[in-house]
């Protein structure tokens, strides 16, 4: 019975500097869960640090466009001079296993999976504060002010949508936010649109006995 039904798809998204990926990274470290991550492609390079295939499939922006054009992408979207997509038979694949799989992405991405799936949970990262956000894109060391700037300019455009989402969850702290995003999931599957079938046959066979 479970090999026919489709996987849950959930969509973890909010501006750059959330500390989106340190809260993915957490859940995936907790236990009682089967979820899977869609690594994402994109064309920017490589931090020191970052695996092929692990972090990101790292692509050239030719093989990326080529990719859109053969329509490859679940959703995709240029994020501060890049390019970042999730690749769409993965997902697929996964979802058709009745896998539970997690996407990372920012907010023009997650408004089009919104768009394009009936079936899927939105979780909103969102900073405790303007500050933290700031100063997580400068810990990172990683980029040029110029870019940090940009970051925080999209960061400030992308607050305000965070009411297309079903849930908004403020990263205070990593564990407590994994915490109360496993706990959606959870919830998710218990919601009677999910678990109705499941209860009706169930009544069946008390209907029958
Ligand atoms: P970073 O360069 O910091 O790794 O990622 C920049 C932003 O792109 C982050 O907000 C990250 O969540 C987002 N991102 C990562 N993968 C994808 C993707 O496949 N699609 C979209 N739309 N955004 C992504």
């Amino acid at each position: 019975m479970k090999l026919n039904e489709r996987g849950l798809l959930i969509v973890l998204s909010g501006p750059s500097g959330v500390g989106k990926g340190t809260v993915r990274k957490a859940l995936f470290e907790m236990e009682g869960h089967d979820l899977v991550y869609s690594t994402s492609m994109t064309t920017r390079p490589p931090r020191e640090g970052e695996a092929e295939g692990v972090d990101y499939y790292f692509v050239s922006k030719e093989e990326f466009e080529e990719r859109i054009k053969n329509d490859a992408f679940l959703e995709w979207a240029q994020f501060v001079g890049h390019y970042y997509g999730t690749p769409r038979d993965k997902v697929e694949e996964q979802l058709k296993l009745g896998k539970e799989v997690v996407l990372e992405i920012e907010v023009q991405g997650a408004l089009q999976v919104r768009e394009k799936t009936s079936d899927a949970v939105f979780v909103f990262i969102a900073p405790p504060n303007k500050e933290s956000l700031y100063r997580r894109l400068l810990r990172r060391g990683t980029e040029s002010n110029e870019v940090i700037q940009k970051r925080m300019d999209k960061a400030q455009r992308e607050f305000p949508l965070a009411h297309k989402y079903d849930y908004i969850v403020v990263n205070d702290e990593v564990t407590n936010a994994a915490d109360r995003i496993l706990a959606i999931i959870r919830a998710e599957h218990a919601k009677t649109e999910r678990s109705i079938h499941k209860y009706n046959q169930l009544l069946e066979v008390i209907e029958n006995e």
